[in-house]
């Protein structure tokens, strides 16, 4: 039967860590307007008042006590709790004013109850208290505050099994948002009422457990005392009554030399083995555990561009190196050696013209074949690309690359699409799609054409083998590094001009860092494949008739084999005198720009069939033959600067929504690319 305390103020001391939220558990409980700080000696003062929370039926928590509450109404629903703010302390040791006071009030005042707040997200530290409060024989309470804070942190607490284990009833609260309180207070209630005690959670082993059964028998006094008697605790010696508790301090002490560490230890033990036990971290946390940890190096202040630049460099030498080259050419001989013979081999059984044969074998497998080559490629490029995206990097390298592009007039977001560039317009273009300010999306899709596609590169290749066999890579470099600084270039005047604007403030949250499943990645990187399949499949399926068409019938529309009478190499003849001042004046390589537009690798291909020749090794011959080094270089920069694909332009029109802005791009692709490689051509003439 629950004891009565009616018609009497009942006294809650409130105890807990500096921190823990004990003033606002005051004010939530008093409701007092305290103000809500830390200013250092705030609570050193003693406070107290009459709590605003009185016995109230409704406990919904623990149906378990339901038929205990009812007693609990009649015994204490008419109680004044009077509550007094002790200092915040981390022990109870005699070392500071905070711990005298706090230890002094409980054991002499000895109030009816102590309402230890416990500061759930520093669980282990605060509870050490607790273990010193258990021991000091009083009816006891642990609100464990902040229980907020800690779901949003990613724990759990079970609080039934730290019950356990402590001995000790433990309520959840959440003090600043006044959670919990009304049940804390019924619950404190119940147990002052009952003088509940809490079972010493701590057991310092049989010998010492012996020594303080002893002490405290001997001296009447609550566990703590005689723990901390046993410690030699200097403000308690003076005041040991009997001889026996003497030599009993000096028995065990000569035993454990270092007694006060030895108790610490053990109390530290305990909560550490309970903390673990009881405290679970939900996958959240895990995970913003371990994106810290990555970032410390991924995002490294020094470190951060250097790891993405070799990042960068090594899916670059995967995607377009010997792997990926091995790969490409596996497809180029099945497609464009054994699937073009043997369809040609049937259009000359069912007796087709040579016009007919010419048209797919020539124009549709050849020109489609030029893009399925690269495919392997590409995809390997998504590969990677949706990897970065997929694990959270992407969206890191533009917060790393975001200072540098502020102060060029860009923002941060815009790198990932350029980087995309880098591997193929049409997805760089459309992944433009996922910046949310439409200046920035205008300023990045206008950039985007200026990084160096990979279909660039076997034009790049075939020159390089021809003109400048020693310093390939070099070049190579010097035309991608080209194409990054005119783009921004062009992106600086453009926001200064066209597409003025505020720069917005980078707003990006970063994900966390997950290992994306492999259905995932290869998901995303079908996603975008099938895109580019599909758009550059139709359009250049389109324009290989076209060209092959153009390149076989002259203007009278019949068939010429003489390709400078050809439609094109009409065209051709007309247009070349413009590149003239660049020093690529030939009407070859005027036509192959124009084919270049259909496909860039088709500037490759139009030269072979031009110049007659059938594999890259006699075209290099035969280049080295019409090209100086200084007109292949200048010829180079044009083809890495003028404008993109049909693909690309075609992309670019349905993400730039304006048919003004597309020919704008177009214009000054082009008129850029022809300035460049005329300065190039002009400045190099003087030195060379
Ligand atoms: P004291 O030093 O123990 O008196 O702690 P205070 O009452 O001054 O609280 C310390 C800080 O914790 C303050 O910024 C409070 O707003 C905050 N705080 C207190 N209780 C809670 C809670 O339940 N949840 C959260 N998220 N913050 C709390
Ligand atoms: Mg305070």
């Amino acid at each position: 039967m629950a004891k009565t305390i009616n018609n009497r103020t009942v006294v809650f001391a409130l105890a807990g860590n500096p921190n823990s939220g004990k003033t606002t558990l005051f004010n939530e409980l008093t409701g007092s307007h305290y103000e809500v700080g830390n200013w250092a000696g705030v609570t050193v003062e003693r406070k107290e008042g009459i709590c605003k929370y009185v016995f109230h039926n409704h406990i919904t928590h623990m149906d378990t006590h339901e038929h205990e509450s009812a007693h609990r109404h009649d015994d204490a629903s008419h109680n004044h709790i009077k509550i007094v703010d002790l200092p915040g302390t981390y022990s109870l040791s005699p070392n500071s004013a905070e711990e005298v006071i706090t230890r002094d009030f409980i054991l002499k005042e000895k109030p009816d109850l102590i309402l230890n707040i416990v500061d759930a997200t520093n669980l282990e530290r605060n509870l050490y208290l607790t273990t010193q409060l258990a021991e000091m024989g009083t009816p006891m309470v642990v609100a464990l505050n902040m229980m907020d804070a800690l779901k949003s942190n990613g724990f759990e607490i079970d609080i039934e099994s730290l019950e356990k284990r402590f001995g000790i009833r433990i309520m959840p609260i959440s003090a600043s948002k006044g959670r919990g309180v009304q049940d804390l207070v019924n619950e404190a209630l119940y147990i002052a009422a009952n003088e509940k005690l809490p079972k010493p959670p701590v057991h310092y082993g049989a010998k010492l457990e012996k020594a303080i059964s002893a002490i405290k028998a001997e001296e009447d006094c609550p566990r703590l005392c005689a723990v901390k008697l046993l410690e030699r605790d200097a403000r308690l010696a003076e005041s040991v009554k009997s001889d026996t508790s003497k030599m009993l301090v000096e028995n065990i002490n000569t035993e454990i030399p270092d007694m006060e560490t030895f108790v610490a230890s053990k109390r530290y033990k305990f909560i550490k083995s309970a903390v673990k036990q009881c405290v679970s971290v939900t996958g959240e946390n895990r995970q913003a555990e371990r994106t810290k940890k990555i970032d410390r190096v991924l995002n490294h202040k020094i470190w951060a561009i250097p790891i993405f630049v070799l990042i960068m460099f090594l899916i670059f030498q995967i995607t377009f190196g010997p792997f990926g080259t091995m790969l490409s050419d596996l497809v180029d001989m099945l497609f464009n050696v054994k699937f073009s013979g043997l369809v040609s081999g049937w259009l000359e059984a069912l007796g087709a013209s040579d016009f007919a044969r010419g048209l797919v074998v020539d124009g549709i497998i050849a020109g489609v074949g030029g893009v399925i080559t690269f495919f392997p490629q590409i995809m390997l490029l998504f590969l990677f690309l949706s990897f970065m995206e997929d694990s959270g990097y992407m969206a890191r390298t533009a917060f790393i690359m975001d200072k540098l592009f502020i102060k060029l007039g860009l923002s941060g977001k815009s790198f990932v699409p350029m980087i995309m560039g880098f591997g193929c317009s049409v997805p760089a273009i459309m992944s433009v799609r996922t910046l949310e300010n439409e200046r920035d999306r205008k300023l990045t899709l206008l950039l985007v054409p200026f990084m160096s596609c990979g279909a660039k590169m076997p034009v790049y290749a075939v020159f390089v083998a021809a003109l400048f066999p020693n310093n390939g890579g070099l070049v190579i470099f010097s035309l991608y590094f080209i194409g990054v600084i005119l783009g921004i270039i062009s992106g600086l005047i453009f926001s200064k001009t066209v597409l003025k604007g505020d720069i917005p403030p980078f707003v990006l949250e970063l994900p966390p860092y997950r290992m994306p499943t492999l259905k995932s990645t290869f998901h995303h990187m079908w996603e975008k494949a099938k895109d580019f399949a599909v758009r550059a499949g139709t359009v250049l399926l389109a324009a290989s008739v076209i060209i092959w068409l153009l390149q076989n019938l002259d203007f009278t529309l019949h068939v010429t084999h003489d390709s400078s009478k050809s439609i094109i190499g009409v065209i051709g003849h007309i247009i070349a005198p413009v590149f003239a001042p660049c020093g690529f004046g030939n009407w070859q390589a005027a036509v192959s720009l124009i084919s270049g537009f259909a496909a860039k690798e088709a500037v490759v291909s139009t030269m072979s069939i031009l110049h007659g020749v059938g594999d890259t090794s006699a075209l290099a011959g035969s280049l080295s033959g019409i090209f100086t080094p200084l007109q292949g270089y200048a010829f180079l920069v044009f083809v890495l600067l003028y404008v993109p694909c049909v693909a690309a332009v075609s992309a670019l029109r349905t993400e730039l929504n304006s048919r003004k802005l597309t020919l704008f791009s177009v214009v000054w692709q082009i008129g850029i690319a022809w300035i460049m490689s005329m300065l190039v051509y002009q400045i190099g003439s003087i030195f060379v």
